[in-house]
């Protein structure tokens, strides 16, 4: 028997956030902990610098631990605007 949970039935998502998550780039040490962090597997490193996917917010969870365990501060996270983004289904 699989216990895997199927997210996307869910949630659903409103379109309209605009950009919620930001990243200095000039104070991220490139301590990993947003990738390790993040479920969705949103945070990439390459190239010696570390980024979000393209289209983040069509799969981000808008949990806020990348923001939490990021403890130079480089992560900036607003809840997206009222009405979009979002909603659960379910809890
Ligand atoms: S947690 Fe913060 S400092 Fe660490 S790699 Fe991610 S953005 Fe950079
Ligand atoms: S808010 Fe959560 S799901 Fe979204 S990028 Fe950060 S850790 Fe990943």
């Amino acid at each position: 028997m699989s216990l895997k949970i199927d997210h996307k039935k869910l949630i659903m998502r409103i379109p309209g956030t605009g950009n919620f998550i930001t990243l200095d780039n000039e104070k991220c040490t490139l301590c990993g902990r947003c990738l390790i962090i993040c479920v969705m597997n949103l945070w990439k490193k390459s190239d010696d610098r570390v980024h979000l996917v393209d289209d983040y917010a069509s799969h981000c969870l808008e949990c806020g631990a990348c923001y939490q365990v990021c403890e130079s501060g480089a992560i900036d996270f607003r809840y997206p605007a009222g009405g979009t983004g979002i909603v659960y289904a379910k809890g």
